[in-house]
């Protein structure tokens, strides 16, 4: 690549991070032990929460946060087709069916007026998504969950240092809202451990289930036998799993979840400046915050003007010397969700094939999105770049 081109995402990771990685591989305890249960505590601190978990991704704590609110197989999940597949894949993990509700096309995110209609007898939970960031109406959403009696799984993914404004407050996403919010430390999120996850919940029966299931199930965790100066012998009560973060990986998030706060301001500043450099191409929308939510742009994606082409747009922008990514996919357009048996939509009598008219504002969020380039070290003039070949590729196509 030359040395002019523009990524799409970047993590931010420096030297601090580095010797906290050797801190930890050197003092001769490298899985799950103090550096986890350090990183447990501060980040339950970081976003208010009583209890944090840590696993080994975001799948892994979907997963798990879906079993201990007790979705088992045959049950219904109310989500989102419009995510990261890794959402409606946790659901089947756990033997039941994902139930697609569609988006509201301004924020990208679960149109929560479509809920009720779309359950059912079998409806066990509803998983909502903080899409890119951005937060969900979670007031509306456990309005619904209340009514009908149903926890509410938060995948945020995304969404480390959101807030959303409640009882007049300012609250980070994850105190939770819900009964348990996951977390992902993919290199493509704000805090990254190369692959990681992390569970809150303000439940502590919860929280003491995943403890033992990301643990093979095990009765006495290895930290505590290792400690005792009586030998203790464990036993497995449950079917469990090896879903662990290492110390490794957990004293790298340690350091990142220091740059959290500063990296936020960052891009919140960076997006007020796309907002400014592209409010005037026409035709072109932009992302928008209702104003009772923070988001920690995560991502930024536009929505292309109607008269363009997204692959057209993206591979000007790329010849440019700019990466992009078209919007998120739908999960029920993918080959693996096929089946009809895989999942429904929220109208009972769709008969899925291909293409689904109940989910139409999800289609179309990913063939018209894209994603720019937002990361840490961005500068101003390649925000000007971004700016420039956008406008120019959106121009071209209009007037074609
Ligand atoms: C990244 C992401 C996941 C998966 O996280 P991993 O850590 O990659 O397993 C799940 N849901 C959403 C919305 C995501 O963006």
């Amino acid at each position: 690549m030359p040395n002019d081109f523009v990524p799409v995402a970047r993590p931010h990771l420096g030297q601090e991070e580095v010797s906290a990685a050797g801190r930890a591989i050197l003092s001769g305890w490298v899985t799950q032990g103090p550096e986890v249960a350090a990183f447990e505590r501060e980040f339950a601190e970081f976003v208010g929460a009583p209890h944090a978990c840590a696993v080994s991704s975001g799948t892994t704590a979907l997963h798990l946060a879906l079993l201990a609110v007790g979705v088992r197989p045959g049950d219904e999940v109310i989500t989102v087709s419009h995510s990261y597949i890794a959402t409606a894949n946790s659901i089947r993990y756990c033997g039941a069916k994902p139930v697609f509700v569609d988006i509201d096309p301004a924020t990208f995110n679960i149109d929560p007026r479509k809920i009720e209609p779309a359950l059912s007898k079998r409806t066990r939970a509803i998983l909502c998504v903080h899409q890119m960031g951005m937060p969900c109406d979670l007031k509306a959403i456990l309005e619904v969950a209340r009514k009908h009696q149903l926890p509410v799984v938060e995948d945020a993914a995304c969404a480390i240092g959101s807030e959303i404004s409640w009882q007049d407050r300012w609250e980070r996403i994850g105190r939770p809202h819900g009964d348990v919010a996951c977390f992902s430390f993919h290199p493509r999120k704000l805090l990254t451990t190369g692959d990681g996850g992390m569970l809150t919940t303000a439940d502590a029966e919860i929280d003491h289930k995943l403890r033992l299931w990301r643990q093979h199930g095990m009765s006495v965790p290895d930290t505590v036998r290792h400690s005792s100066r009586e030998v203790v012998f464990e036993s497995y009560p449950e079917l469990g799993f090896n879903y662990r973060l290492t110390d490794i990986q957990a004293a790298v998030g340690r350091e990142q979840l220091k740059r959290l706060p500063e990296a936020i301001a960052q891009r919140r500043q960076m997006a007020a400046r796309y907002r400014q450099l592209l409010a005037d191409i026409p035709g072109l929308v932009l992302p928008a915050e209702p104003e009772w939510a923070r988001t920690n742009w995560q991502s930024y994606c536009v929505r292309l003007p109607e008269a363009t082409n997204q692959r057209q747009v993206m591979q000007h922008m790329l010849d440019e010397g700019i990466a992009t990514r078209r919007g998120i996919m739908c999960a029920h357009l993918e080959p693996a969700y096929s089946a009809p048996a895989t999942w429904r939509c929220a109208q009972i009598e769709c008969k899925p094939d291909g293409s689904c008219p109940n989910l139409a504002e999800s289609e179309r969020a990913q063939s018209r999105g894209v994603i720019l380039p937002l990361f840490s070290q961005i500068t101003e003039e390649q925000q000007d770049r971004v700016a420039r070949a956008l406008r120019q590729a959106c121009s071209i196509r209009i007037q074609g």
